[in-house]
């Protein structure tokens, strides 16, 4: 097992009891392999995958929790509670370092629990590396590689779950179309690559201009759409405003001369008591900013305020 790809560097820092349990007979560790491997291709979920781990080996070594470190500190996945006495593992494939596992539990580990853990691993480390790396490409297809905003198909889910919410709790909910003035002046004045970098800034200025709550995505192109929860035409008004604001003011530095520019935004809301398709959600959002691009540009306009203006 140590020839595998998987590297150990057990910290036996708890000491070796003077009982050891004996590791487990070829027989055991065939069935044991077996059983793992059926009971771990059951998900392509990393927690679902530990849990299971955790679950099924409970029987040969006892454990009280399971902690594993990958990516950023964010993505930790926790299984049961820490506690005083731990093993660590490094876990490599032949790709590299997958992450580390520390298995704990109040009691100390012997020698040959050790031997059966790093067994127990040679079963989960192909399980768990698939598991994360669908997971991660799961997210990096909902992802705008240029932004990092949520793309077309991750709005299109999110606004199908907000709509079903409001729609359940007859809440108002509002969605902020906005596109860049005049884009194309940028890209033909300051090149394409600058041009990217300007939407990477336009994308942060929207983000900060938003509420926690509120969910942004590049809708293609230089066009982004917000979603805004519980909102209605009032409240998406002052957030759009904030926006348009924010973007305005902000001004990138190029060669020493700093790159200006705005947006316009149309604003759509469903109302508490009304039932409205996506598309005519965004066929509002759309008519408003069309209008708002007529207005001059660099300005806001509502679908309401349209309909009851005209
Ligand atoms: P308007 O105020 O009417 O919206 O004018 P505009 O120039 O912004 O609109 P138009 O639709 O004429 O041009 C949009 C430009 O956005 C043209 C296109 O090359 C540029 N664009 C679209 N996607 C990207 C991108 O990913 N990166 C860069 N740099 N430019 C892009
Ligand atoms: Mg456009
Ligand atoms: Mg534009």
């Amino acid at each position: 097992m140590r020839d595998m790809t998987m590297v150990t560097s057990a910290q036996k820092a708890n000491g070796t009891s003077s009982i050891p349990l004996n590791p487990l007979t070829p027989e055991q560790e065939l069935a044991t392999r077996v059983r793992l491997a059926q009971a771990l291709q059951m998900s392509l979920d990393p927690n679902e995958v530990l849990s299971l781990f955790y679950q099924h080996i409970q029987a040969l070594v006892s454990l009280s929790g399971i902690l594993f470190k990958f990516g950023s500190g964010a993505s930790d996945l926790k299984i049961g509670r820490e506690c005083l006495h731990h093993c660590d593992y490094r876990l490599t494939t032949d790709e590299g370092y997958l992450g580390e596992i520390i298995f704990s539990r109040s009691k100390r580990f012997v020698e040959a629990e050790l031997i059966t853990l790093e067994f127990l691993l040679s079963s989960l480390i192909y399980p768990l590396r698939n598991a994360i790396r669908y997971q991660t490409a799961m997210r990096l297809a909902l992802l705008d590689p240029l932004t990092l905003l949520g793309n077309r198909v991750a709005l299109d889910s999110a606004l199908h779950r907000e709509l079903q919410m409001a729609e359940r709790h007859q809440h108002e909910l509002s969605l902020l179309m906005i596109d860049v003035d005049f884009f194309k002046k940028i890209n033909d004045k300051y090149g394409h690559h600058r041009g990217d970098l300007v939407l990477c800034e336009i994308a942060r200025g929207i983000q900060s201009a938003c509420r926690g709550s509120d969910i942004t995505f590049r809708y293609g192109g230089e066009e982004f759409v917000v979603v805004l929860g519980k909102t209605g035409a009032e409240g998406a008004k002052i957030i759009a405003e904030r926006i348009r604001q924010q973007i305005a003011e902000t001004q990138i530095i190029h060669n020493g001369k700093s790159i200006c520019t705005t947006v316009s935004i149309g604003i759509a809301t469903r109302h508490s008591n009304e039932r409205e398709h996506i598309s005519d959600l965004f066929e509002r959002a759309d008519r408003a900013l069309y209008i708002a691009k007529n207005s001059g540009r660099n300005c806001v306009i509502s679908s309401d305020a349209i309909t009851t203006s005209s």
